[in-house]
């Protein structure tokens, strides 16, 4: 067995040599596909998957250290058991740490990481509104264990309520309409204050957002959506912003580097948290996550662009007034419609700089019309979920209570934009007949 292996530190070229290689930072799409190259340690240039549970420990005696002995900074070389870290996932969050931009963590889903996050940062209350309903699922169960309570965030009365340490939870581009919501308010919001402001990026990946640049404090994804974008994997990531990952006391720990009894990063802790929390994720997914985020920006900037000249197509023969979308659809949501989408400096083309999400919301005229649409359609599924690069629709009453009947909530793919938008005309008409009119 050579030594390589059995010490488990991997050498090679990181992305740090490579972008001192370069004297620059690479661009993203060149990160994603090489954030990772420093963890080869066999000439295969596909990445294995490693599926062990448990690793083995140095042969030599004298290089056991005990876990609750260890550096942590030496501790994060090395793998024990897989609910602590696997090789695969810890490459994954290898190539989002560089593309985020910021040090990341995987969790099995998306609620999985925002349940994480809410037990570390443990506030006694969390300002949220509207966004994607299992978050606040979450919460509810919170409430139940805690007392934390909500607060509406669209209400400057209650968000004027909240205490150092509570959260200010932004969720933008927003679910299922895809509108975006300003975060440089909500950032001075969370100073005045003296809360964190954390954000729910999953429909807005880079390169479309970076929330950092706001000043968020913790960055969410669900991964099911963009990162693994092949509607086939589960997966949850938060990122924490650089300068505010810093160290933490933590009672009874030995902490990272010398002269910091005690004290461990964000990621440090978040990763003993997901260690006993046991909401880590598998093998496979991980394997999954790092294929699919080498194409990132390739399938996130068409699936933009898509959005965009649908929305675009949509919203001018909604104006013409006449004809079957005038007919059918009575409104449109996207961010790429907001007032200020157009406006030159404003927050949202700040914000944004990259183009819109590739999500947006249809109000058809009728329940009956929102419920009878997906039926019709040949390119775009009728199913939940979003990000892959399947188009997909959903009547989003099947899935959440909590909207409007007549909404429909579209996924745009990577297909051709002509074809879909060739599919939705047929569809709209398809169904104008079937209605009789
Ligand atoms: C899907 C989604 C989630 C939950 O993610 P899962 O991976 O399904 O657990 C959270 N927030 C938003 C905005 C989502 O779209």
């Amino acid at each position: 067995m050579g030594s390589t292996t059995e010490k488990q530190t991997p050498r090679g070229a990181g992305p740090g040599d490579l972008e001192a290689a370069f004297g620059r930072q690479l661009s993203l799409a060149s990160r994603s596909v090489h954030a990772d190259d420093h963890t080869n340690t066999h000439p295969a240039v596909a990445p294995p998957m490693h599926v062990s549970t448990t690793f083995r420990y140095p042969r030599n005696p004298d290089e056991l250290v005990p876990w609750s002995e260890a550096d942590p900074d030496a501790f994060e070389q090395t793998y024990i058991y897989s609910r602590e870290k696997s090789p695969t996932v810890t490459r994954y969050e290898t190539i989002l740490t560089s593309v985020l931009g910021a040090p990341s963590i995987a969790y099995s889903s998306g609620l999985a990481a925002f349940h994480a996050m809410m037990v570390f940062l443990n506030p006694r209350r969390v300002a949220i509104a509207g966004g994607y309903h299992g978050c606040h699922g979450v919460l509810t169960i919170l409430n139940k264990l805690n007392g934390l309570e909500k607060v509406d965030l669209e209400d400057p009365a209650a968000l004027a309520t909240l205490q150092p340490g509570d959260v200010i939870h932004v969720e933008t581009p927003l679910n299922p309409t895809g509108e975006a919501r300003d975060l440089a308010y909500y950032r001075r919001k969370a100073d005045e204050l003296g809360c964190w402001l954390t954000v729910d990026a999953t429909f807005a990946p880079p390169p479309l957002m970076d929330p950092f640049a706001l000043g968020a404090d913790i960055v969410m994804h669900s991964g099911t959506k963009y990162f693994g974008g092949h509607s086939d994997m589960l997966s949850g990531v938060l990122a924490v912003h650089p300068a505010k990952a810093g160290l933490r006391t933590v009672p009874g720990r030995k902490g990272a580097g010398a002269g910091e009894e005690g004290k461990l990063t964000w990621v440090q802790q978040l990763r003993e948290e997901r260690l006993l929390l046991g909401n880590v994720m598998g093998n496979f997914e991980g394997w999954l996550g790092v294929r699919s985020l080498r194409t990132l920006e390739l399938r996130v900037k068409r699936q933009s662009e898509n959005a965009e000249r649908l929305v675009a197509w949509l919203a001018g023969e909604k104006a013409k007034g006449e004809g079957v979308v005038a007919e059918l659809v009575h409104k449109i949501q996207h961010s790429s419609l907001q007032p200020e989408a157009k406006e030159e400096g404003s927050w949202l083309r700040k914000q944004m700089p990259n183009g819109h999400g590739p999500v947006f919301a249809l109000w058809l005229e009728s329940e009956q019309v929102a419920r009878r649409l997906p039926s019709k359609l040949r390119l775009f599924h009728h199913a939940t979920s979003l990000g892959g690069v399947e188009s997909l629709v959903e009547w989003r009453a099947m899935s959440d209570a909590s909207v409007d009947r007549r909404l429909i909530r579209v996924s745009v793919g990577v297909e051709g934009w002509e074809d879909l938008k060739d599919d939705l005309l047929q569809g709209l008409v398809a169904l104008k007949e079937e209605l009789g009119r």
